[in-house]
């Protein structure tokens, strides 16, 4: 398969009732062995409560897509913390964003406001999705500029199935807090 999703940990400062984590047995899930994917959406947990870690690791997959596939190779990001994005989707093609409160709205709204004037720098053939649940949507004020993102409307979905084309795998040692 083309596709990988990559779990790199379970820590997540959230606590969503309906955690697709809540769900999954981990430790039944294969242990990645390379990074040979067309496209690998690495998730969690939250991966940018270990922005090093996230980093190299996002460069040893750049490094890998990039023999194997040139510009098509890509590499996403899914994560739920705002603040981070600014400096750290450098190492990313795209990032999937979801906020979970209204403060995590307020993080969207200033990340939104650096992107937008950093736009010529830093967003170059970068693809956005803004994952919004209806409860969070209603936060956001009407006159917000979200021409970066692609909004998707977001429902919570029982047991999170894994699309068909894709393969669901863990790092060998899921990321903890130090
Ligand atoms: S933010 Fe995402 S990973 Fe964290 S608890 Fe909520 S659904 Fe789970």
């Amino acid at each position: 398969m083309e596709k990988l999703r990559l779990l790199v940990t379970t820590k997540c400062p959230n606590k969503c009732p309906m955690c697709c984590n809540n769900s999954w047995d981990f430790s039944k899930l294969p242990v990645v062995e390379h990074f040979n994917y067309k496209e690998i959406m690495i998730t969690g947990g939250e991966p940018l409560l270990f922005p090093e870690k996230l980093a190299n690791l996002a460069e040893s997959i750049k490094t890998v897509q990039k023999l194997a596939y040139g510009n098509k190779g890509k590499l996403f990001l899914y994560t739920a913390l705002a603040d981070m994005l600014p400096n750290y989707i450098r190492y990313f093609d795209g990032v999937v964003y979801t906020p979970h409160s209204v403060n995590d709205v307020h993080s969207l709204l200033e990340a939104n406001n650096f992107l937008l004037d950093y736009k010529d720098e830093l967003m170059e053939s970068k693809s956005l999705r803004l994952n919004l649940f209806p409860d969070i949507k209603k936060h956001i004020p009407d006159n917000t500029d979200l021409s970066l993102w692609k909004v998707k409307d977001m429902q919570w979905i029982k047991d999170c199935p894994v699309p068909a084309d894709e393969e669901f795998k863990r790092v060998a040692e899921l990321w903890e807090v130090e």
